[in-house]
């Protein structure tokens, strides 16, 4: 793969997280439309339906609930993946459609992703900071994800006066603290002043006279600094290592292809004509074909957002969640684990859900160990509860087997809400 790797064109993968209502599905609307991947005319007959329904300014929210290649093919999908382009970089948006779930289909998503694109609206600060916003990049974090694109949208609809430049920058200064807080490098976010439903500063540079003419020395447009956020490029003991790849979605029904899975490739590589693993089964399947953004190709490596097509395997045996590897060195599956966590709620020996990307399992947190201090020096020995910004180690058990190997980023929901964020170590079956 190494010769050939510098043939393919960059490829990144976004997820897009922030308030309910600040303007998320519009600025990707947006960005789509202006970046090509979506027609007027498609915009132009959702505003007609949107508008007898009274809501036109839906119109570009509603590409992104529809026009997903898999929804057409009419599969369940919970991470809808909307792929566009730029003459460098292939990148694909991926949404977490459905409100109410919002947060188990943003972890799924974060989990594939380069980056997050955070959309505040200037003009809701205040539930910006405090409610979803603040849970969100908080998961994010606790994904792995170390880069964001902060937009701040609705800059059109600033008062008394629109587009007023100091609204950005108080916004941008109180989101950077936040994003600080709990754990962004300074250096690692961007933040963009931005209209999704205008469409200022998206794709296209703001008028650089009139209100907008402080924005373009403010910051370049989202589009630009999407293109500019390198993505992650595989080291080469990560493409060497044992393949691992959690299977987001699974497709069946197309006739070329009658069963296909997506994710992204964790560690490893994987080649058409390979047998690969899967787990918690055990079941094996022959890779049949693969695509990368789209492109047919023979490989794929380790970073990679893929579609594998299967075969000699009975679709029973699939689940998103579930993680293909290879036949040599399988991940194993465990009923517990051990793991040090951030604790975001009030943490007791109690039921909880255990989010691993894709995967949700119930289980329990049967034991809190011991508290420690930044140093990893224990603090308390088996408190009775561990607080709000402690670190604690925990033993978990699951209700039913799960494939997670050591070093695997996991999150424990209780009650709709994130209690614990933290990695899997010493694990037992
Ligand atoms: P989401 O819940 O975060 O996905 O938000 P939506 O994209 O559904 O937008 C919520 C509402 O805000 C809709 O009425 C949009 O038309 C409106 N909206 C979104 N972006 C902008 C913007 O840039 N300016 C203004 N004035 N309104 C916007």
């Amino acid at each position: 793969w190494s010769e050939s790797k510098d043939t393919r064109k960059s490829a990144a993968a976004f997820v897009v997280i922030g308030h309910v209502d600040h303007g998320k599905s519009t600025l990707m609307g947006r960005l789509l439309l202006d970046a090509g991947a979506v027609a007027q005319r498609d915009i132009d007959k959702y505003k007609k339906q949107a508008t007898e329904l009274n809501k036109s300014s839906f119109a570009l929210a509603w590409v992104m609930d529809t026009g997903s290649e898999e929804r057409e093919r009419g599969v369940t999908v919970d991470i809808a993946q909307h792929p566009f382009q730029t003459a460098n970089t292939d990148f694909t948006i991926l949404d977490a459609p459905g409100h109410r779930d919002f947060v188990p289909n943003m972890l799924a998503g974060a989990t594939m992703a380069d980056l997050a694109v955070l959309v505040v609206d200037a003009n809701q600060l205040e539930s910006g900071m405090k409610g979803q916003t603040k849970e969100h990049i908080l998961l994010a974090k606790a994904c792995g994800l170390s880069k964001v694109v902060v937009a701040v949208n609705k800059l059109d609809a600033t008062a008394p006066k629109a587009w007023d430049e100091q609204t950005f920058h108080h916004v941008k200064a109180e989101v950077g603290k936040l994003l600080q807080s709990v754990g962004f490098e300074k250096e690692d976010v961007l933040y963009v002043p931005c209209s999704g439903l205008g469409g200022t500063n998206v794709v296209n540079p703001a008028p650089s006279s009139g209100d907008t003419a402080w924005v373009t020395g403010a910051s370049g447009t989202l589009l630009h600094h999407l293109e500019s956020s390198p993505a992650a490029s595989p080291a080469d003991d990560q493409v060497k290592a044992p393949l691992r790849m959690q299977i987001a979605d699974v497709f069946r029904g197309s006739i070329t292809n009658p069963l296909s899975v997506s994710g992204r490739i964790a560690a490893g590589n994987v080649q058409v004509g390979d047998i690969v693993v899967i787990q918690p089964s055990g079941e094996k399947a022959t890779i049949r074909g693969i695509e990368v953004s789209s492109e047919p190709g023979d490989w794929a490596v380790a970073t990679e957002l893929c579609t594998l097509h299967l075969a000699d395997i009975d679709p029973v045996h699939l689940r998103a969640g579930d993680v293909l590897c290879s036949t040599a060195q399988p991940v194993g599956v465990i009923r517990s684990f051990v793991t040090q966590v951030e604790v975001l709620e009030p943490l007791l020996p109690q039921g909880v859900d255990v989010h691993v990307g894709r995967l949700h399992v119930p289980g329990s947190v049967a034991a809190l160990i011991s508290t420690v201090d930044a140093k990893g020096e224990v603090v308390r020995k088996k408190p009775r509860v561990a607080k709000a910004g402690e670190t604690a180690n925990v033993k978990v058990v699951l209700e039913t087997g799960a494939p997670l190997p050591v070093g695997e980023r996991v999150v424990l929901r209780s009650g709709g809400s994130t209690v614990a964020s933290g990695r899997v170590g010493s694990v037992s079956v």
